[in-house]
């Protein structure tokens, strides 16, 4: 049976992506040594890095000043990362989800922060918008997509301090302004690659104005004076991601991957909003178009193991919800098609029918 994946990461991959990344690790590009037996300073893996590096420029539209560094990790590496090298006296934090929370916990550890809003008492289910920047921030920190709760910011904000933004989950899918941001990170399990690499974009400018030392790993300049190649780099990731970067440059860019996602999430949040037995779990203006949470109405809350087994029977794969919220989550990724959220479409119509 055809299966669909919403997993929430790692998830789905276009399948000529993984198709190429298998045949590398077989035998890369006919030289007869697999890509997981090869040096990292082969001199025919050098050029995966740059093209990865010269394809995030290209498909982002980064400007000049800026450097695209890929990391070992995780997201939350990052979390430690980005006070270590950014914050001197202050860094304000939007409270938007787990993440964000575990990113301004690590920041707690280096100096003062500010929790500039949150929305922790309501289950996340909105992103606060009556809020202050402190003007003598170091820097504001914003995690765009909620890949938890199923709230996303899909527009780039103005800020009056460096802004910093985990993009994990949404990087991609959308075209963005980079020269909007200070710093934008991400783990690419989500949207870009398998597991085990992390990116970074990062404005040269404005790193080395802390005064504190910072361990030679987890100081940014130490990986773009060596090209991310300081130490060994996940190479296998790597290669992957500059496939899924080739995929979405064929299919049209970030402004196709973003039509597609409006497309995707439309009709999955048309039938949430229509059918009776769901509803959506969060405000209707911040809904994700990546993670798409949604439980049984009250009414029918006793079916929600009956659903579940309905639709994993029908092909779907990873709609379980997180724990946190329970229910279910849907998560449409670039790589995702109209037609496995119309398949996921017609099993909720098909339950319904039945109840
Ligand atoms: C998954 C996720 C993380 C954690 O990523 P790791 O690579 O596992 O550290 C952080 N932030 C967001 C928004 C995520 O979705």
């Amino acid at each position: 049976m055809k299966k669909y994946n919403f997993n929430a990461g790692p998830s789905i991959l276009p399948k000529e992506v993984m198709e190429a990344t298998a045949a590398a690790c077989l035998d890369f590009e006919g030289s007869g040594l697999s890509l997981m037996e090869m040096s990292h300073r082969a001199k025919n893996f050098q050029p995966v890095v740059d093209e990865a590096i010269a394809l995030f420029k290209e498909l982002l539209n980064i400007p000049e000043g800026y450097s695209v560094l890929f990391l070992g990790g995780g997201a939350s590496m990052q979390f430690c990362m980005v006070p270590y090298n950014l914050l001197e006296h202050k860094a304000a934090y939007l409270n938007t989800g787990v993440w964000a929370k575990k990113a301004l916990k690590e920041a707690q550890l280096f100096g003062e922060t500010v929790e500039v809003a949150t929305s922790a008492e309501s289950t996340y289910s909105f992103i606060p918008k009556d809020y202050e920047i402190p003007a003598d921030a170091d820097y504001f920190h914003i995690t765009t997509n909620n890949t938890i709760y199923g709230t996303e910011i899909r527009h780039d904000i103005d800020s009056p301090v460096p802004l910093v933004a985990d993009m994990s989950s949404d990087i991609f899918s959308r075209p963005i302004d980079v020269s909007k941001y200070a710093l934008i990170y991400g783990g690419a399990q989500k949207n870009l690659s398998m597991a085990g690499v992390t990116f970074v974009i990062v404005r040269d400018d404005i790193l080395g104005k802390v005064t504190r030392q910072i361990p030679t790993m987890l100081d940014y300049r130490t990986h773009i004076k060596g090209g991310s190649m300081f130490n060994t780099p996940p190479t296998v990731p790597i290669y992957c991601a500059l496939q899924t970067l080739k995929w979405i440059k064929k299919m049209g860019g970030v402004e196709a991957m973003d039509k597609l996602a409006h497309e995707r999430a439309d009709l999955l949040y048309a039938e949430i909003d229509r059918n009776k037995l769901f509803r959506g779990t969060v405000a209707k203006e911040d809904r994700s178009l990546m993670n798409i949470c949604f439980v049984m109405n009250d009414e029918y809350k006793d079916l929600e193991a009956d659903f579940m087994a309905f639709a994993t029977e029908r092909g779907m794969v990873g709609i379980k919800g997180h724990r946190s919220v329970g229910g279910f989550r849907a998560s449409c990724y670039n790589a995702m098609s109209v037609e496995g959220v119309e398949a996921l479409v017609k099993c909720m119509q098909e339950f319904e029918a039945m109840h």
